[in-house]
């Protein structure tokens, strides 16, 4: 056994109602000057933060963007430059935290994330940011939180079919740590344990959205998921939906919910002892069906048409992926991805009959 495994600094707190404590976090960090940062869409939650935060709170921004454009980052800058802010406190989704990241980068403060969605951006050194209709990241580790405040209560907002979507997109980190090329023993249990949480808190989200204690178990997943994407490299199918988001536009976490299940049947033979996991996290023999119709019953994410992407996209972003390949388990080609991804574009249900399906307990 050979493995190399990488962990980061991040501080983590967790639980119900811990949102609490925000204020003594960013007190023992030492900071006195912090802006809070969150979309339009979580301003109130942002407000409600800046409130409990007092006079270190110096200003509320609720402008963080999807895909995090350089102007916003620019413009948030500006603004913590002119109020003299000595840190960022992140509330809201991957939003929120991805504009937080962009601007550590540049400004190197420290900064608490209170996520709110499963995106799990907060335990990656992964930033991005857009400009000229690309989406550009890269891997730095003062990007990461100094402090993640996880309170599952915050969730309790996200309507079913966003808290569904989200999740996908977590469970799509722990997919691809399952069979990337530097994953460690211990990522593989992360993964395996985050996939098992989130799939099945979504079916009870699903029936209760104010189930706090389905609420936490997703919370938990999104954490362990989040850990196995800033611990590995990512395969075929982030690459497919980065630039699905950077290029097109496409909405991240629904994209996700849409792409995976095409990935993992396209990749499902070439990675056995990734699919045998994704057997026993989910408690499905047919993983990739399994996620279609979580997908499709929980977020109604079936196709990557209804999320706007034109049938001459395809042949772009076929393009696209092969001018900067990936790591994945199976070789990718022209014609593979293209089939792929006009399955994925008119939603078709992902082939149990396929050729080269490997054999699964039940299907053996
Ligand atoms: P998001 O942060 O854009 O949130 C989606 C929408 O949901 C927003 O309008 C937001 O205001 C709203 N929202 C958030 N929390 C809510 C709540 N609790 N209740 C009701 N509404 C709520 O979306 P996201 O999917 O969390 O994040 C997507 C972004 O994160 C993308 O830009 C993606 O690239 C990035 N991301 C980065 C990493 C990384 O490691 N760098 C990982 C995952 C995602």
């Amino acid at each position: 056994m050979q493995f190399v495994h990488q962990s980061w600094r991040t501080r983590v707190v967790f639980g119900a109602g811990r949102r609490a404590q925000i204020a003594a976090e960013v007190r023992e960090l030492g900071l006195s000057r912090v802006l809070v940062i969150c979309t339009p869409g979580r301003k109130s939650l942002g407000d409600a933060i800046g409130a409990h935060l007092g006079s270190a709170a110096v200003a509320v921004h609720a402008a963080a963007q999807m895909h995090v454009p350089v102007e916003s980052v620019d413009e948030a800058l500006a603004l913590a430059a002119r109020a003299r802010v000595d840190g960022y406190v992140a509330v809201g989704g991957g939003s929120a935290t991805g504009l937080a990241k962009a601007m550590a980068l540049r400004v190197d403060l420290p900064y608490v994330a209170l996520p709110s969605t499963y995106a799990g951006s907060e335990m990656t050194p992964i930033w991005g940011i857009s400009e000229n209709g690309e989406k550009r990241t890269g891997s730095d580790e003062r990007v990461l939180p100094r402090v993640v405040v996880y309170d599952p209560e915050l969730t309790c907002t996200l309507p079913l079919p966003v808290s569904a979507a989200s999740g996908l997109n977590a469970i799509a980190h722990a997919v691809e740590a399952l069979y990337a090329p530097d994953r460690s023993p211990l990522v593989s249990l992360l993964a395996t344990e985050g996939i098992r949480a989130l799939s099945g808190a979504l079916p009870a989200i699903a029936e209760s959205p104010s189930d706090l204690i389905a609420r936490s178990r997703a919370m938990y997943g999104s954490w362990l998921c989040g850990i196995c994407l800033g611990a590995t490299t990512m395969s075929l199918h982030h690459q497919l939906c980065h630039i699905l988001g950077g290029s097109f536009g496409l909405p991240h976490a629904q994209t996700h919910a849409v792409v995976l299940p095409y990935v993992v049947a396209f990749n499902d033979a070439a990675a056995p002892e990734a699919l045998s996991a994704l057997v026993t996290a989910l408690g499905e023999d047919e993983p990739a069906a399994a996620l279609q119709s979580l997908g499709r019953n929980l977020a109604g994410a079936s196709a990557l048409q209804a999320l706007g992407l034109r049938r001459q996209d395809v042949d772009t972003l076929v393009d696209l992926a092969l001018q900067k390949p990936y790591a994945n388990p199976r070789v990718v080609s022209g014609e593979t991805l293209r089939q792929l991804l006009l399955a994925a574009w008119k939603g078709a249900p992902v082939d149990p009959r396929r050729p080269g399906r490997p054999q699964t307990p039940a299907s053996a």
